[in-house]
């Protein structure tokens, strides 16, 4: 368990525990209100799966607690690092992880 400043910070309330991965800016939705200004249209970015494994490891070492994925609409990334329905602790990590979709891939993706 991490005793470095962000720990502590995060411990005390004073910093969030979650840090949030963007994973690509690609939706297939069109909101006016979207934090990113994603859209199918929008320039195309990756946060590679095992990328944010990565930096979850390095993150968990720091003192975060939670890892949040999102888009854009993270399902529409190649290789998201979890799933619909699988476990919130990835083998490997110690952190939780949130996934934030919008839900509109379900009846087309079949994951
Ligand atoms: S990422 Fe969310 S808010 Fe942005 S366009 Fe897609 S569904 Fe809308």
């Amino acid at each position: 368990m991490s005793t470095g400043p962000i720990a502590s910070a995060v411990a005390e309330g004073r910093l969030p525990g979650r840090v949030w991965f963007y994973s690509t800016y690609a939706c297939n939705l069109a909101c006016t209100y979207c934090l990113t200004e994603s859209a199918p249209g929008a320039p195309r970015r990756a946060l590679a799966g095992e990328t944010m494994v990565e930096l979850a490891a390095q993150a968990a070492e720091l003192g975060f607690t939670d890892l949040g994925v999102t888009g854009g609409e993270p399902f529409l990334s190649p290789n998201p690092p979890i799933g619909r329905g699988q476990p919130t602790r990835r083998p490997g990590t110690r952190s939780r992880w949130t996934m934030r979709a919008h839900g509109g891939l379900k009846a087309s993706s079949g994951r």
